[in-house]
């Protein structure tokens, strides 16, 4: 389902004031000063929370629009929701999704996949893959720690992309309102072995 259109009404006929653009500067240079004045207070009191995350004993809650590390969506029955159709494989700008699909006889679902895996020094967090996905397979996480020694480490198989659904209750929630999806696409009723 497409996402929501907004439509934005460009103004055509500018007055002279704001052709010069100083009404515009002006506002931003006052942002930027007011940012900067309570950052001085604080660096003078020695009251920096308002600025300062002690990280990584402080984690911020990031907002439900956050694009962290893709993911995948864990059923209940520990199977990944993904149907292997492809789609986030194809979407995706930068190649880093290889997706190999198998065969089902006499489940909900004919596909699943029998591996699937994304190389994260390559994902650019776009979210193209969970916009392409119809099935509400591969979400974008908070997860955002994603430091290590070598590329190889970064390639993520299977096993440790999934997540359960009920941990990406908010961001699913989010796509669903963003989308107008009442609900999420119907589950499928069971699936296959090495999850
Ligand atoms: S977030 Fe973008 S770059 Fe990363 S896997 Fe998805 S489509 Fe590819
Ligand atoms: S994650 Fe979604 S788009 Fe990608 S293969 Fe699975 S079902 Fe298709």
């Amino acid at each position: 389902m497409p996402g929501r259109v907004i439509k934005v009404k460009r103004r055509e006929n500018l007055g002279w004031l704001e052709r010069t653009y100083l009404p515009m500067i002006i506002a931003g240079l006052a942002v930027t000063a007011r940012h900067f004045f309570r950052n001085l207070r604080g660096f003078i009191t020695g009251n920096r929370t308002t600025f300062v995350v002690q990280y990584p004993e402080q984690q911020l809650d990031f907002p439900d629009s956050f694009r962290g590390q893709p993911v995948l969506v864990q059923l209940d029955n520990g199977q990944p929701r993904c149907v292997a159709c492809g789609l986030c494989e194809f979407a995706c700008p930068t190649d880093c999704i290889s997706i190999v699909p198998g065969e089902l006889e006499g489940h909900g679902i004919e596909r699943y996949p029998v591996a699937f895996d994304i190389d994260m020094s390559r994902c650019m967090f776009c979210g193209l893959c969970e916009e392409a996905c119809p099935e509400e397979a591969i979400v974008m996480s908070r997860e955002v720690e994603l430091g290590k020694f070598t590329r190889g480490e970064l390639i993520y198989e299977k096993k440790a992309l999934l997540v359960p659904e009920s941990k990406l209750k908010r961001r699913l929630d989010f796509l669903r309102s963003e989308y107008d999806r009442e609900h999420a696409p119907p589950t499928p009723s069971d699936a296959t072995d090495d999850a």
